[in-house]
């Protein structure tokens, strides 16, 4: 039986801790904060998207970075292994459109309720408002170095155990890392298991906000404030190549864009192109091809003939987008439906299935559903979660370079290395 400390009170943590104990380990739980898994209490709108239903094989397609990387961790644990341990511990679970899982109680609470008592019940120790400063590290004879320099002292290291903010030093005989990203830094994620990957000797991938709004170039996205589209298609383009197409819901802000469909835009946008400019097309009209637009439109103007163009479009869009539309068009708001020549009516049909947008960037991290980048999985064991670089060190969740879609896909990935980290020390 080994000792072992779990940094971060999350839902990685918990998995791991409880996972670990379930294979007969001693587990300790360091948690910051004053409760654990602050931030799954906030997923899915309170209601928590614990996993997602599809086949497994599909849950690899969802992944944007490493999928891969994931294969050992997610057959150790998939997601009818999360859906089977929260029914075991009185949390019943429902399906819901796009195979999201949620708690039947639509409670976030009951899921944290659920991963307490099996912590409880596979007697984890739970450290409640205890934060690690630093991972001990030991190099040769040393017994309990700060990790910088024994890295810089070469050869093979072993954990040994962690020193806590307040200048305890806890020994154990494995130390697993669950510290989450840098998203939502509110609930506790404040990066600090990049840190410990570095001081270990661990390559660190520039972690970038990820399922997040984008900011648009574009000033009128303002006069739009709160107007949701939904069923269009987004388009984002790197010249003639698709970086994201889809469809779906989209809402317009102050700033440009945000919406289901906006976030996981975002996600493919911040892997390549990053701070980047980039054309983003919207569909207004899917469901149409642009003939069909055209004879749609052409219906409109038959039956306004009399009327300005302003005003013989209202049946086309939400009232808000009418004047945007218009002001798009180039065509003279106060000239007669009649007098508009086919050129100009095709123009504003192209206009309506290619309305475009210029992303600037993203949002930042306070408002980013997950990080992207992360603790570089080459540096990792995909077979256990342990580092390459010191014995008896892991790493589970989002504080790894592994980030995925929406629909339950990033909690997927945090229970699944959290139960693989935990049933592989030694
Ligand atoms: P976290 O859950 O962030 O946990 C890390 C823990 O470590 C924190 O409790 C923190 O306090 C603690 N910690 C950090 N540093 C230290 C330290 N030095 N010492 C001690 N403790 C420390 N994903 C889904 O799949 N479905 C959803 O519905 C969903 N909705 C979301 C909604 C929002 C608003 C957000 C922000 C995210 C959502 N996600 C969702 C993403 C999901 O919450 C994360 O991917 C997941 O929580 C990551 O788990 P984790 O354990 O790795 O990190």
């Amino acid at each position: 039986m080994s000792k072992c400390i779990v940094i971060g009170g999350g839902a990685a943590g918990m998995l791991e801790a409880y996972s670990a104990a379930m294979h007969g380990h001693q587990v300790i739980l360091l948690e910051k904060n004053e409760k654990l898994g602050k931030k799954v209490y906030i997923t899915g709108k309170g209601r928590c998207n614990v996993t997602n239903a599809c086949d497994v094989e599909d849950l690899f397609k969802n992944i944007i970075s490493n999928p891969k990387f994931m294969y050992s961790s997610i057959y150790s644990f998939d997601n009818q292994a999360v859906v089977d341990l929260l029914a075991e511990y009185g949390c019943a679970t429902k399906v819901e459109r796009g195979d999201r899982v949620f708690p039947v109680s639509d409670r976030s609470s009951d899921v944290i309720f659920a991963l307490t008592r099996a912590l409880k019940d596979k007697g984890v120790d739970i450290r409640l408002h205890t934060e690690v400063a630093e991972i001990c590290v030991e190099a040769e004879q040393d017994a309990c170095k700060d990790a910088v320099s024994d890295r810089d002292s070469g050869g093979m290291h072993r954990v040994t155990g962690v020193k806590t903010r307040k200048g305890e030093v806890i020994k154990a005989d494995a130390v697993i890392v669950c510290t989450g990203g840098i998203s939502y830094p509110s609930t506790g994620s404040t990066g600090d298991g990049y840190r410990f990957a570095e001081e270990a000797g661990m390559a660190v991938i520039e972690p970038k906000p990820a399922l997040v709004p984008l900011e648009c170039k574009e000033e009128w996205c303002e006069e739009l404030m709160g107007l949701s589209l939904r069923n269009v298609q987004v388009t984002i383009l790197d010249g003639k190549k698709k970086v994201f197409q889809e469809f779906g819901e989209m809402l317009f802000t102050h700033f440009g864009v945000t919406g289901p469909l906006i976030l996981s835009a975002s996600s493919h946008y911040v892997k390549k192109y990053y701070g980047k400019e980039l054309p983003l097309y919207i569909d207004l009209k899917p469901a149409l091809t642009a003939e069909q637009l055209d004879k749609r439109v052409l219906r409109d103007f038959e039956e306004n003939i009399n009327k300005q163009f302003k005003n013989a479009v209202n049946g086309l869009f939400p009232g808000k987008l009418v004047p945007v539309m218009v002001a798009l068009s180039g065509i003279d708001p106060d000239k007669k439906v009649n007098e508009i020549s086919k050129e100009e009516r095709q123009q504003f049909v192209h206009l309506i299935k290619n309305l475009p947008l210029t992303i600037t960037g993203t949002r930042s991290f306070v408002e980013a559903i997950i990080t992207q980048g992360g603790v570089k999985v080459k540096d990792v064991n995909p077979s256990t979660m342990e580092s390459k670089t010191v014995k008896g060190l892991y790493f589970a969740g989002e504080v790894l370079d592994v980030d995925a879609v929406t629909g339950g896909f990033n909690l997927q990935v945090a229970w699944s290395t959290g139960y693989l980290a935990g049933m592989s020390v030694e």
